[in-house]
């Protein structure tokens, strides 16, 4: 983080107070902070209901699990996402990631709160971990920026340090179910202090794609004795269904 940047800080919140709210959209000028103009809203779709576990659209012939989750559960036992991956969801992840707009995160968890009250009341909120390299380079988490939002609006707590990421994993895009599996394979660890056994655990991110990041996470937390692990994300691909 460049000095200017951290000099430049105090500024920018002074700022948030003095201009009027903007789209996190578009930047058109809205009637309240985090809310998306008349355009932009149309644009995101939001997501509800489908499968009680992994919460993508059911067949009309499923009750209340989708096929896929009949067959293999996976290790996360609900999935929940405010909208579904497209431009405009894709553009507030681009932003607050590398455009370094980080009140777009108290946008995302803004709309995160409603899928939120379908998770486990008493859970602790855990962002998933970015390796210590990428989080100097960056010079924040996302996820965390997103689960502190959330802390802030729900009340609900959140703790940054239970889970690390103890090395490196490459961009998985591309790559086969398996090939993905295997990068992630023992790229989490859960810190030396920390004790999950029987707690309830919500695994925030910023998208959800195939799920291995977060599969191998909850996994780790599972086998370490966690009660529960389920995952809430901004944005996640809903089709096609199980891809990984
Ligand atoms: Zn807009
Ligand atoms: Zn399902």
């Amino acid at each position: 983080m460049s000095i200017s940047r951290v000099l430049r800080r105090p500024f920018e919140v002074a700022l948030d107070f003095a201009l009027p709210p903007r789209c996190a959209g578009c930047g058109a000028v809205t009637a309240a902070v985090g809310l998306f103009c008349p355009v932009c809203w149309p644009q995101l779709d939001f997501l509800g209901g489908g499968c009680q576990r992994c919460g993508l659209p059911l067949e009309a012939t499923a009750a209340d699990t989708c096929g896929g989750c009949l067959a293999d559960p996976g290790p996360l036992d609900r999935i929940r996402a405010a909208v579904a991956y497209g431009e405009q969801a894709r553009s507030l992840v681009l932003r607050l990631k590398y455009g370094r707009k980080t009140a777009l995160a108290r946008t995302m968890a803004g709309y995160m709160q409603r899928p939120l009250g379908e998770l486990h009341p008493d859970a602790l909120l855990v962002p998933v971990p970015l390796h210590r390299w990428r989080l100097w380079s960056r010079g924040f988490n996302q996820a965390q920026l997103i689960a502190a939002a959330l802390t802030r609006l729900s009340g609900r707590p959140n703790d940054p340090f239970v889970l690390q990421r103890t090395r490196q994993t490459p961009k998985l895009k591309g790559m086969s179910g398996a090939e993905r599996r295997a990068a992630v394979q023992g790229a989490f660890a859960l810190r030396p202090e920390v004790n999950v056994a029987g707690r309830h655990l919500v695994l925030v991110d910023d998208v959800y794609t195939t799920g291995s990041t977060a599969d191998a996470c909850a996994r780790l937390l599972k086998r370490k004795g966690a009660a529960s692990v389920e995952l809430l994300a901004w944005t996640r691909v809903v089709a096609p269904a199980r891809i990984g």
